[in-house]
């Protein structure tokens, strides 16, 4: 049944405690590799008793594997066949990564599931692609070598950027491996979306449908409705969260800015009909003047109800699978749902509306 993580980069998702996570219905959260090992330290983390405890987080924890992270430092780091050397973008002092050491890292933290060690690469290079993905292969099993503990998932990551021989050749290597999950990398990183779902309708197929199946990075709702689709289980995405602290909410009838004037003197909450704690008590004028203000208290109530929100849909999504109706949830939802921000559509229907006027003679 498909559940959607929210990021906790740095061991807390921002501006939201333990308390309202579990409020609106997260039941797993990803931490970053990369950002917890630089600081405060995956064995500082150790020492007090491991990530959940660390950030009083009781409920499942997901660690990525740093690879996005070290390969998006351009300029600050050197790969080669064992490893990666990088330079920490906090101080620039320098590091070293390993698939041995980033499970060590991942062992330290302590999370549920963990990740194998991969190399990103450019989305449309070929060359470069075939050659990361064979080496993420490579480095996919020195990391099932070097787990130590039994008490965490390891999931494979298929790569092969855009291209279907290279994504099936993945897949077919990593399951061999028989990893407990498989996850989908290096996608939505600024490719089309139909190539997104060309490269998903070859690889879920691959993957064994007992096994989870994770789309990282990935979480705007029609990608949600695009993944489950095709077979994906898990996602997460900065998404409603990064969106938030920047006064764009998620509604059925798609992103608003807070910051919009038309809704300075707005009674009403920012969805009819949401149960977030931000909706039952606050009006849309109320969280407009908050985020303009950029005061603290707004970009936590605006995070609450974007994570309520994708969180919602997410249960809604499953609800429908039982009772076999996602097919027409999904048409329904989208028909509502526009990827046009409002202020664009509020500008349209006024360009409409004046053409009318004009076309009639007002
Ligand atoms: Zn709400």
């Amino acid at each position: 049944m498909p559940a959607f993580a929210p990021v906790g980069t740095q061991a807390t998702v921002k501006t939201v405690s333990p308390h309202e996570l579990e409020e609106v219905g997260a039941a797993l959260i990803l931490g970053n590799t990369y950002h917890l090992y630089l600081r405060p330290g995956s064995d500082t983390i150790a020492v007090l008793g491991g990530l959940h405890r660390f950030m009083s987080w009781p409920h499942p924890i997901l660690t990525d594997s740093g690879g996005f992270q070290v390969f998006s430092l351009e300029g600050l780091r050197e790969i080669d066949e064992d490893g990666v050397t990088f330079r920490s973008h906090i101080d620039g002092s320098q590091h070293r990564f390993t698939p041995e050491s980033v499970i060590d890292i991942q062992e330290s933290l302590g999370a549920d599931i963990v990740m194998c060690f991969d190399e990103c690469a450019p989305p449309d290079d070929r060359a470069y692609i075939e050659r990361a993905m064979e080496r993420t292969h490579r480095w996919a099993e020195r990391c099932r070598q070097s787990q130590t503990r039994s008490d965490q998932a390891l999931f494979g990551i298929v790569q092969g950027g855009i291209f279907p021989d290279l994504r099936a050749e993945s897949a077919r290597f990593l399951t061999g491996l028989d990893f407990p999950g498989y996850a989908i990398g290096g996608l939505s990183v600024g490719e089309p979306k139909e190539q997104m779902h060309a490269v998903l309708d070859i690889v879920t197929p691959l993957l064994p449908p007992d096994k989870p199946r994770y789309l990282m990075g990935v979480g705007s709702p029609e990608d949600l409705f695009e993944g489950v689709s095709r077979g994906i289980d898990l996602f997460d995405c900065v998404l409603p969260t990064r969106v938030a602290r920047n006064g764009g909410l998620l509604t059925c009838q798609g992103r608003i800015n807070i910051r919009n004037a038309g809704f300075a003197q707005d009674s009403a909450p920012i969805e009819d009909g949401c149960d977030c704690y931000t909706c039952r008590h606050f009006s849309r004028a109320y969280l407009r003047h908050l985020i303009k203000a950029n005061e603290v208290f707004g970009l936590r109530l605006a995070t609450v109800h974007n994570l309520r929100f994708v969180l919602r849909l997410m249960a809604e999504i499953r609800t429908s699978i039982l009772d076999g109706t996602f097919a027409r949830f999904k048409t329904d939802f989208l028909r509502e749902y526009r990827t046009v921000p409002y202020e664009v559509r509020e500008a349209q229907r006024a360009r409409r509306g004046s053409n009318r006027k004009q076309q009639s003679g007002a």
